[in-house]
């Protein structure tokens, strides 16, 4: 899989997977600038709102009547949402105060 460009550089240092685990609290640091950056944190709770609603409709379902079925496409749903949250929430350069950027 090909890396995601970082911000700050523009040149393709981050990994697929350390994006899908970066946060504000836990950036990537970018091998070539050392800037350091994440998966912007607002749109990551977007979708993992969505993400959560979706399951919790499949769990409601599940209790009217259960079937492993409703398992496959709770994961199904998680999978698919946190590789479009991969893909489409954008990396933000982390800046914090102090930084020297005004
Ligand atoms: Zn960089």
């Amino acid at each position: 899989m090909r890396n995601f460009t970082c911000p700050a550089c523009e040149k393709p240092t981050i990994a697929p997977a350390r994006k899908w685990a970066s946060s504000s609290l836990n950036p990537v640091h970018c091998s070539e600038c050392g800037a350091q950056v994440y998966a912007s944190s607002r749109q990551s709770s977007l979708w993992r709102i969505l993400e959560s609603f979706l399951v919790t409709l499949v769990v409601i379902r599940a209790l009217i009547g259960f079937s492993w079925w409703l398992v496959v496409i709770a994961v199904l749903i998680v999978v698919a949402m946190e590789a479009l949250r991969l893909f489409l929430v954008p990396l933000v350069r982390l800046r914090r105060e102090g930084d020297g950027v005004a």
